[in-house]
């Protein structure tokens, strides 16, 4: 727990959220800014500051919460497609520093990303 997080205080309970999914490593729940029809961030319980702040330790917490990407995805019946986003560090649009997995889906996307 990070004080200032605000995705440790959604874990915390302190804030709402839109909660989808939720065990004991990790939650789901809606982006309070969606940017696509299906805009849902998967974060770990754990605070972690980003995609670069990882380590070996955390290297099943990664594959499941990609694992839970894809379920979500299918759920909301993505089949089509989907994305999953990680930004790191400010000039990447990293906004938030707790880590947190896009998955972003119901539109058609672009390439390159902006
Ligand atoms: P990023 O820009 O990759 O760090 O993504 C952070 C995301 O968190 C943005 O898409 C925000 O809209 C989203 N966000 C920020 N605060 C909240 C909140 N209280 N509940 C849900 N999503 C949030
Ligand atoms: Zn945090």
């Amino acid at each position: 727990m990070t004080q200032a997080c605000i995705f440790c205080k959604i874990i915390a309970g302190d804030i709402p959220a839109k909660l989808i999914y939720e065990d004991d490593a990790m939650l789901a729940f809606h982006d309070i800014s969606p940017v696509a029809p299906t805009h849902i961030l998967v974060i770990p319980r754990k605070h972690i500051a980003g995609p670069a702040a990882l380590t070996q330790a955390d290297e099943t917490l990664m594959g499941k919460m990609v694992n839970l990407g894809n379920d979500l995805a299918a759920k909301a019946g993505l089949q089509d497609g989907f994305r999953l986003v990680m930004n790191n560090g400010e000039s990447a649009g990293q906004t938030v520093f707790h880590l947190h997995l896009h998955v972003l889906g119901g539109r058609v996307m672009t390439w390159p990303p902006g």
